[in-house]
């Protein structure tokens, strides 16, 4: 116990406060398992939010890592790097899109794509100087700088942290409707997550995303998909919007495409509007480096085996399964897409951060969104019986929890 109270003081002391996190202190981790600095072992059932998809450790994304640390891991853009190549050529081969611009967080991805919205608003659409437009949608998460906060409607992320940026609107997500009255002849593009992660794993009404496609086509906008969170076989396909048949005019990717390794972000797309971007107009010195490169190859050849997907399918199956009996027994809804889960607690028996703390005495860390959703993420090679054992701690938590 001591050493993860010296860490903690640490943290708490030299570390600003723009986190709550569990009284954990991991040391090292492998597969599924954490391991924290007194040797305890947890199950990770939040994956980084997404970004350890793949499971700690994935052997062969630490054998491309550690390879290409022995090359050369950055060169910046000045030069063209033999690892940058085979990258973006697969990310596009993957995804079908025309081309790339590499970048490394995923709140980087959202800005570079508001940015090319923009640009090909004035110059492809014609709008005029400084009048365009974007719609995202309520309860979004899109990450934190200052022009993506001016979409949010979450108080925490926006207090004190205006003047905002001006040209962003929502709509509530799912009402095709208010989209369409929203859409105004400035309007250059829809930014949204498919299914929204942060707001508890609300999954869009059946039909709306390809109604957004149909309608951004028919006024002229471009359709943003933010897949950060959804996107790397979480939900049982590549894409989410592989599952509804959308296809959106730029993809985000971020989280996952790094392999929980490197942060490595995205955005992909047609080269309509990838094409606009010239040199200087945008740009990263870490964007598309070497170890980056080499990382997002190996993740993207993961993918081409399909095994992630399939995965996801499966143990997505079971999670659902075990998941749905907990309903009116202190849990009053519970939302699946893939090996991913929002679980709303009953008030009755508890918030979602008290389910927390007892998990993680039992060895199972999750974390709460929005007071009383618990978000399940389990990396993607988890076994049968590991869910399993999962699925009774959290039965017998919520259960403990209602008497
Ligand atoms: C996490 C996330 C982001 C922001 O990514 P960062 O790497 O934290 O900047 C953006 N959009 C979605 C949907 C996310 O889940």
């Amino acid at each position: 116990m001591a050493r993860s109270h010296t860490v903690i003081d640490q943290i708490e002391t030299f570390a600003a406060h723009n986190y709550h996190p569990l009284p954990v202190v991991i040391e090292s981790a492998q597969g599924v398992w954490m391991t924290d600095v007194d040797g305890r072992r947890y199950m990770d059932f939040l994956s980084a939010y997404s970004a350890m998809n793949f499971g700690h450790n994935h052997p062969v994304l630490v054998e491309a890592a550690v390879a290409q640390l022995h090359k050369v891991c950055l060169t910046s853009r000045a030069f063209y790097a033999s690892a940058f190549g085979p990258f973006a050529q697969d990310l596009c081969e993957l995804l079908g899109m025309d081309m790339m611009l590499p970048m490394n967080t995923g709140a980087e991805a959202v800005e570079t794509a508001i940015k090319l919205a923009r640009k090909w608003g004035y110059q492809v659409k014609g709008v005029a100087p400084d009048a365009a437009e974007i719609v995202g949608m309520q309860d979004n998460f899109h990450g934190r700088t200052t022009t993506i906060i001016s979409l949010s409607n979450d108080d925490s992320a926006r207090a004190d942290f205006g003047p905002y940026t001006p040209g962003l609107t929502s709509v509530p997500f799912g009402d095709v409707d208010a989209l369409r009255a929203a859409i105004t002849p400035n309007t250059v593009a829809v930014l949204l997550e498919p299914i929204q992660g942060e707001a508890g794993v609300i999954l869009p009404p059946e039909g709306f995303l390809a109604e957004v496609r149909r309608l951004t086509r028919e006024r002229n906008v471009l359709m943003i998909v933010d897949e950060i969170q959804t996107g790397m076989a979480r939900t049982g396909t590549t894409l989410y919007c592989d599952q509804v048949g959308v296809e959106p005019d730029l993809v985000l990717l971020g989280k996952a495409l790094g392999g929980g390794i490197v942060p490595v972000s995205a955005v992909v797309g047609t080269r309509d509007v990838l094409g606009l971007i010239q040199p200087g107009q945008h740009g990263s010195t870490f964007g598309g480096n070497p170890l980056a490169s080499a990382v997002g190859s190996a993740v993207i050849a993961l993918l081409h085996t399909g095994e992630m997907q399939q995965r996801a399918v499966e143990r997505g199956a079971q999670l659902r399964a075990a998941l749905e009996p907990l309903v009116g027994h202190g849990v009053t809804e519970v939302r699946t897409a893939g090996l991913w889960a929002g679980v709303d607690i009953d008030p009755a028996a508890g918030t979602g951060r008290e389910v927390s703390e007892r998990l993680l005495e039992r060895g199972l860390l999750v974390k709460d969104t929005h007071v009383q959703t618990i978000r399940i993420a389990p990396p993607l090679v988890i076994t049968e019986g590991e869910l399993e054992w999962a699925m009774v701690q959290l039965a017998e938590v919520v259960e403990s929890l209602r008497s």
